[in-house]
């Protein structure tokens, strides 16, 4: 059963903080009224059980957040549920990824984001926003890294993709469907600035020429494999308009858990 899983922690933003208080916000839209609890694929939300909500981790002490993050995730695998968190500033991936490690040998990452987040460190920090996936790919966390919707790719960012074989699919090169039919387990981690500020203007960093919702839910059921857990991250209520994020964040966690549902 997939198990939404809050993770209030924005330390390693780089730019702006409010990410922290994301996950609030985006159970608020999820359960509000003005939309029934059916997704596209016809699976009921509302149904007892669908899922499972585990509420939101409490993470005091920010220097012990990242044992923590892993912690919880690793005690859900173990149950085999199969995590949808919310976060929280992109660096959570990292410690979620951990966990999966230990779990799946030949994971698939899947990972939406209008940037690589490959900086070997970021404004002194190996652990910022904008480093998850090179954390992930030099510990070989995962088995192949397929990045989708990127538009602010770097000399130094390439180089790293070069390195770690990361299959990137920029954004001016989609629709990219038949590139998503993978195999074996797949983790999807979902930054919601790869979609248009237009679309999404609740961002730390927003970044224009990105996707539609349209296009981030079609690329999302084009994936094959079966998710074994995911993420939707980055979301900024502090920079949101009339909730107007709150509720596409809640959409992509609608669709993402309804898919996972399917799958049993
Ligand atoms: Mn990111
Ligand atoms: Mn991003």
């Amino acid at each position: 059963m997939p198990t939404l899983l809050g993770i209030p922690f924005d330390a390693n933003s780089s730019y702006l903080r409010g990410a922290a208080d994301a996950p609030a916000k985006i159970r608020e839209a999820l359960h509000c009224d003005a939309s029934n609890s059916w997704t596209e694929s016809g699976v009921d939300l509302g149904a007892s059980d669908a899922y499972r909500d585990a509420g939101d981790l409490p993470l005091p002490d920010e220097s012990r957040a990242f044992n923590k993050i892993e912690a919880a995730v690793l005690e859900m695998l173990r149950r085999s549920e199969r995590p949808l968190s919310l976060g929280g500033d992109h660096s959570i991936t990292y410690p979620i990824l951990k966990a999966f490690a230990q779990h799946h040998s030949d994971l698939t990452i899947i990972h939406f984001d209008a940037h690589p987040d490959l900086y070997d460190e970021f404004e002194g920090n190996r652990m910022s926003h904008a480093c998850p996936f090179a954390r992930t790919m030099e510990e070989r966390l995962a088995r192949r890294l397929i990045q989708v919707g990127v538009r602010t790719m770097n000399g130094h960012c390439r180089e790293q993709a070069a390195r770690f074989r990361v299959e990137v699919i920029e954004m001016r090169e989609l629709p990219a469907w038949e590139r998503l039919k993978v195999e074996g387990p797949v983790y999807i981690s979902f930054d919601m600035d790869v979609l248009d500020p237009a679309f999404a203007p609740g961002l730390s960093h927003r970044e224009p020429g990105g996707m539609s919702v349209r296009e981030a839910i079609a690329h999302l059921y084009a994936i094959e494999g079966i998710i074994v857990g995911a993420d939707i991250v980055e979301y900024n209520p502090v920079q949101d308009i009339s909730g107007i994020t709150a509720a596409v964040a809640a959409k992509m966690t609608k669709e993402l858990l309804g898919k996972m549902i399917a799958q049993g």
